[in-house]
């Protein structure tokens, strides 16, 4: 009798197992990809079963990069990181994340600075969509001030950026703004 039990609830776990996965979507600008963004996404895929890494088509902010071109560094980037997709969106944030079936989205929050601007992102996304949740997470500290406006800016200078985006990134960075 109480194998019987067992074996049910062995059977009632695993196939709740299976309906219950739950992916984060990480939405985003990415222009370009940061250590900033790659920390975040090594401790997400920790916390869900896959994460999707989504990178805006058309973002209100001006960008260096087409999608297309910052999805695929975001994939060099990441390459090897289980569980992870990298795709591209349009449209309403929440809309998209209720199609993929996301339990949550992530943001980075780096300093006291993001805090407004995400707040009223998150209780707008919250009031269109309740049973989306967003979370939060903060990167380790030596990224805490790293932004990808201002990696840019340092580019543009001729900066080093060895210790903020991967080499390869630094070298599409310098090569695109040497043709704009
Ligand atoms: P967006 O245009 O959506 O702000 P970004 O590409 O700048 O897109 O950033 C995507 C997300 O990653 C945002 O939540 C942002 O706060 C977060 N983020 C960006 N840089 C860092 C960083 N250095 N550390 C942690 N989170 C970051």
């Amino acid at each position: 009798m109480q194998q019987a039990v067992w074996r049910d609830r062995a059977f009632f776990l695993s196939s709740e197992a299976v309906t219950m996965q739950k992916l984060a979507i990480y939405p985003g600008t990415f222009d370009p990809v940061t250590y900033g963004h790659i920390d975040l996404i090594k401790r997400a895929v920790q916390l869900f079963d896959r994460v999707i890494v989504s990178v805006a088509n058309a973002p209100q902010k001006e960008v260096l990069f087409s999608s297309a071109e910052r999805a695929e560094m975001l994939k060099a980037a990441t390459k090897g990181i289980p569980r992870l997709s990298i795709e591209c969106f349009d449209g309403l944030l929440v809309n998209y994340a209720k199609r993929k079936k996301a339990k949550a989205m992530l943001r980075g929050l780096r300093m006291i600075s993001d805090f407004e601007y995400e707040f009223q992102m998150a209780l707008t996304n919250r009031r269109l969509k309740p049973e989306i949740e967003t979370i939060y997470m903060m990167p380790n500290e030596a990224y805490c001030y790293l932004s990808s406006k201002l990696i840019k800016e340092a580019a543009s200078l001729g900066a080093n950026l060895k210790d903020f985006v991967p080499r390869f990134v630094e070298r599409q960075l310098k090569l695109k703004l040497r043709k704009a």
